[in-house]
């Protein structure tokens, strides 16, 4: 399904609620990194409420409703609350805006909160405007409003840049883990299709079983009717000989991926476990983009690998040898490698060139979309392992092809 027509209905949907003039127009624009609200001096410029989708990285597709205040006055006002109270009924998350000069009576807000709540609904509280009063101050409110409400509190001021990262992160903690992806591979390939799995072999291999994200890849491919055929590198070109059809899709461990490609009819769609992990944990697009930086790195970078566990290191290590090997081979000898491993993320991220992570198996998509943001915050271009092998084995065009939501990257 192209992102671009995912129905309303599939979008996380986020609300901004809060008094007219607590910035609610101008957090929107932060957040979404565009002028997608109408911004004014003048309270309650937001007369109905305004539903936009749009792709919010790395969260993906969402709708943002910007709403009326909740204390407009007079005929039409009553009117306008009427709608953003509707509004509440199709939020997902919500924001609850309280601007740091008013925050002295929450007397309203709280009356919103309970309407909220009666929702079911996660809600955020955003302490906005914190320029409005000193900043000796902040830290006193912001925690002033999370005892007498109950709800956690952000502090920003929608004026700046820097508070974009922060607020994203609130967004992405907070957001209902019903809107992770629904399936990992169900909507590239039809029911009755014949999906081939190149698992790895020998030492790549653990002793007795199949690794997670690949027993994930093969349950998600039963439950959409699909045939998974698994088999190692070896057998390949065999099971290929075997099928009276080609299979329609061909997911492979990305370390096989020159040999199979190599085999593989082009017209066969092929991508790699670890892609389809990254598109279902992380922003696909987001580690495209920084796969594609590989090609301009100098031998005086510094680039981060990022493992999400503290595995033992194998012999051959993904991470710890062939990656670091691969980089040098082609940047040249001097390149500068560091490996962070676990919950370990360095602050330092600015000083890298680029950040090349692991599959994050262990880790929630929130957690690895956390990384992606701060990466975002520092203006750091981030990619996967998967897609950064096939990068450096010139197939990522091929690999990410299957991928509707790619189409014009
Ligand atoms: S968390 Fe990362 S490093 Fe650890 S097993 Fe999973 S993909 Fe590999």
């Amino acid at each position: 399904m192209d992102l671009q027509s995912t129905p309303r209905a599939n979008r996380l949907h986020i609300g901004f609620y809060g008094r007219r003039n607590a910035g609610k127009s101008s957090l929107i624009n932060l957040v979404t990194g565009q002028q997608t609200a109408l911004v004014s001096d003048h309270a309650g410029t937001t007369t109905d409420p305004v539903i936009k989708s749009m792709e919010l990285l790395p969260l993906g597709p969402v709708a943002v409703i910007d709403t009326a205040g909740l204390d407009d006055e007079g005929d039409l006002g009553k009117l306008r609350i009427s709608r953003t109270m509707e509004m509440m009924d199709r939020t997902d998350l919500a924001l609850l805006i309280v601007s740091a000069p008013d925050a002295g009576d929450t007397s309203l807000e709280r009356g919103w909160l309970e309407e909220l709540k009666k929702r079911k609904m996660p809600v955020i509280g955003v302490l906005n405007q914190i320029d409005r009063v000193g900043s000796d101050c902040v830290e006193n409110i912001r925690s002033g409003l999370e005892e007498d409400m109950g709800i956690p509190f952000t502090a920003v001021s929608a004026n700046g840049r820097e508070y974009r990262a922060e607020l994203l992160s609130a967004i992405v903690k907070h957001a209902p883990t019903d809107f992770e992806s629904p399936t990992l591979v169900g909507d590239i390939f039809s029911r009755g299709d014949a999906v081939v799995l190149v698992a790895p072999q020998d030492i790549q291999a653990p002793k007795g079983r199949l690794i997670l994200p690949q027993v994930q890849v093969i349950r998600d491919i039963l439950d959409n009717g699909g045939l998974a055929l698994t088999v190692t590198f070896d057998c390949f070109p065999k099971l290929l000989d075997s099928l009276k059809e080609l299979p329609a899709l061909v997911i492979t461990d990305s370390q096989v991926f020159p040999q199979v490609n190599s085999i593989l009819p082009r017209d066969v769609p092929l991508t790699s476990f670890s892609i389809v992990m990254a598109r279902s944990k992380g922003d696909l697009s987001t580690f495209v983009r920084g796969a594609r930086v590989i090609n301009s790195l100098k031998e005086s970078d510094k680039v981060l690998i990022a493992e999400a566990c503290t595995h033992a290191p194998l012999q051959e290590d993904i991470g710890r040898e062939k990656l670091p090997r691969w980089l040098r081979e082609r940047v040249g000898s001097g390149l500068t490698v560091d490996i962070s491993t676990g919950l370990d993320f360095p602050s330092n991220l600015n000083e890298y060139a680029l950040i090349l992570h692991c599959g994050g198996c262990m880790f929630t998509r929130k957690q690895l979309m956390s990384r992606i943001i701060k990466a975002d915050a520092e203006n750091v271009p981030i990619t996967n392992y998967g897609v950064a092998i096939a990068a450096i084995n010139g197939i990522l065009e091929r690999v990410i092809e299957v991928f509707p939501e790619l189409k014009n990257q």
